[in-house]
């Protein structure tokens, strides 16, 4: 596979990588460890946005199956989001790295509002912009979220670092011969249901071409591997 040459990069992780291995919540060893790595991306000379799912913390889905109102419980998950990235930005600041979280829900105290220009400049001073609380608005996810600030900062791929190491034409916990593609398209992605992102979010990096590099991030150094090519990781793209 030829080495990408990306500039600047969406890096998505899912809430639950933060878990590090506790069942809940946020290990802040494991988010150190993660920091580091976005350290590393940043120092290769890449410009970074982040978005930080909460499905550690909160998933509007599972409140709603449990009787909530489903844009109630999304509020609240949108709110985990903004804890994550706070932890993040506590954890790349402490090894020396510049951030700035911008929030789809205004939280002034806290954090800035999402103002591209902004983030813009931001990326130009080195810093790295976490994203938080994905597209601001219930019935959506993170991945949404990702896509749609991809897109916006016109970043040249977005990496979706998660528990799993690809995409595989089958579950591959319940299926034995579930084979796992190098690359694939948006379309097929699309059309079988594949477990890469939601479909609103493959669909908006389909209509702007924007590559989605899905690989582990609960290995050490993946990040830096899957940036120059190297890692095990799947694409999808045209
Ligand atoms: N959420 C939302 N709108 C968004 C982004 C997130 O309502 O634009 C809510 C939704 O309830 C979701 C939760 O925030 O379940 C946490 O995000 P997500 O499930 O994407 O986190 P991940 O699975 O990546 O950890």
């Amino acid at each position: 596979m030829s080495s990408p040459s990306y500039k600047r990069i969406l890096l998505k992780l899912s809430g639950e990588v933060l878990m590090g291995n506790q069942q809940y919540g946020i290990d802040p060893e494991f988010v150190a460890e993660l920091a580091l790595e976005v350290k590393q991306a940043k120092d290769s000379g890449l410009e970074v946005c982040l978005v930080i799912g909460g499905g550690n913390i909160f998933r509007g889905m599972a409140g709603a199956a449990k009787g909530m109102d489903r844009a109630q419980a999304d509020y609240m998950g949108m709110l985990a989001t903004v804890m994550n990235a706070l932890a993040m930005q506590n954890a790349l600041e402490q090894i020396g790295v510049q951030t700035r979280v911008q929030s789809a829900v205004q939280m002034d105290a806290v954090c800035e509002p999402v103002i591209r220009r902004r983030a813009e400049r931001h990326l130009e001073k080195g810093r790295v912009v976490i994203f938080a609380a994905g597209v601001g608005a219930p019935y959506f996810t993170t991945d949404s979220g990702a896509a749609l600030r991809a897109a916006e900062m016109r970043c040249d791929a977005l990496l979706k670092g998660t528990s799993v190491d690809g995409v595989y034409d089958a579950d591959p916990k319940t299926d034995p011969n579930a084979k796992r593609y190098d690359a694939v398209d948006y379309d097929t992605v699309l059309a079988n249901n594949l477990k890469v992102m939601d479909a609103s979010a493959v669909a908006l990096c389909r209509d702007n071409n924007i590559p989605i590099v899905v690989f582990s991030i609960r290995e050490k150094g993946n990040l830096a591997r899957v940036l120059v090519g190297e890692g095990v990781q799947t694409i999808v793209q045209k």
